[in-house]
């Protein structure tokens, strides 16, 4: 009965697959590998015991707004910020979407944008990057002038294949199409290449950004976005009055007072990546794809089994039903310990094929 009523969006929909919280080695789902320090906690705590719990948080999020500002170097009125940047590309479907709509995707990417279009009634139409996930940017464009999408997602650096537009690349996309150009820069800390510069000139530029990879912050689901103050009206009316929950927004605050932590974790990472990609480039019977954020992607004929193995050792990396990821498996730059591990049993599983 119950699938008679369901919306015609939903029915055939497979929905976004979240791991339950792992035991062991969590290196499934792009997270950093520590906690926050015990000094920003301690100042998060603070907070907490002055908070007012019988009172509803800051709508505006005007105190975080402000400390996002200092962050970005964009005005305050330029910026809205979500329960996770998963909330802000819901609300920016819901802000721009009639039903019926075009919105683009590269094809593999974030697959969020694809599920949460499809239940706002969008047309999806996607663009299959070639078979080393790069992009033939004129054609793409090409395409996006004749399909004439509303809303325009790029990953970048895209997940899960860590790989990367340049930034005259999007300008290019900017220019040449109608629609809004929503970049998803989730990973941006990993990569350093940003389109905030662009936001001045473009006024159909939409950025996200989030709490949850370098900061480490998942726990709390803050996202932001950075777009023009008349997109920012807009997606204010559309997103929920209460939004971001008070020790979300006190946390986030918190955390980016403590800039210098961040930064030498991220150096940190991107030295893991580095080393990781070095070791796993040697081992024959696998490709591991440069990136440019905090994961790699990596193909092997033998990558159903690797996962396996890598699960019964306790080591969670993610795994794809996407054709297009066909032999493929993600793995999170973790710590230099969870890296060894990592990378010790996949070459255990190489070894054992002869080679
Ligand atoms: N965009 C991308 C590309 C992501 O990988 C993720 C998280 N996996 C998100 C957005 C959502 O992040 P959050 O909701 O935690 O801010």
């Amino acid at each position: 009965m119950i699938d008679k009523l369901v919306s015609k969006r939903v029915i055939g929909l497979e929905g976004y697959k979240a791991e339950a919280d792992v035991q062991g080695i969590a290196l499934d789902k792009n997270e950093i590998p520590w906690s926050l320090s015990s000094k920003v906690k301690e100042a998060i705590f603070r907070r907490l015991r002055a908070m007012e719990f019988n009172r509803y948080p800051d709508s505006g999020c005007t105190e975080l707004k402000a400390a996002i500002s200092g962050y970005t170097g964009v005005d305050a009125s330029g910026i809205a910020v979500g329960n996770g940047s998963d909330e802000l590309i819901t609300v920016v479907l819901q802000t721009f979407i009639n039903p019926g709509d075009t919105i683009a995707v590269h094809n593999p990417s974030f697959s969020v944008y694809k599920i949460d279009g499809t239940v706002c009634g969008a047309r999806v139409w996607e663009y299959d990057l070639d078979k080393n996930f790069g992009m033939k940017l004129e054609e793409f464009i090409g395409c996006l002038q004749k399909e004439k999408p509303k809303l325009v997602f790029l990953c970048n650096p895209n997940n899960p294949t860590g790989s990367m537009l340049e930034l005259s690349d999007i300008e290019q996309i900017l220019i040449k199409t109608d629609g809004i150009v929503v970049v998803d820069e989730a990973y941006f800390e990993f990569s350093e290449l940003t389109a905030v510069g662009l936001l001045s000139d473009y006024e159909n530029l939409i950025i996200l950004r989030t709490f949850s990879k370098a900061f480490g912050l998942a726990a709390l689901r803050v996202g932001y976005m950075l777009a023009s103050a008349s997109i920012i009206g807009f997606i204010d009316r559309v997103r929920a009055t209460y939004n971001v929950n008070a020790f979300a927004q006190a946390a986030a605050i918190e955390v980016l007072k403590d800039l210098d932590t961040v930064m030498e974790r991220i150096e940190i990472i991107r030295s893991e990546r580095e080393r990781l990609t070095a070791l796993l480039k040697k081992l024959e019977g696998l490709q591991c794809f440069e990136s440019r954020s905090n994961f790699l992607l990596i193909r092997s004929a033998y990558a159903d089994e690797m996962y396996k193995k890598l699960q019964e050792a306790g080591v969670y990396v993610r795994g794809f039903s996407n054709a297009m990821l066909k032999d493929c498996i993600r793995v999170t730059v973790g710590s230099s310990v969870e890296n060894d591990r990592f990378y010790e049993v996949a070459k255990e599983v190489l070894d054992g094929k002869g080679r």
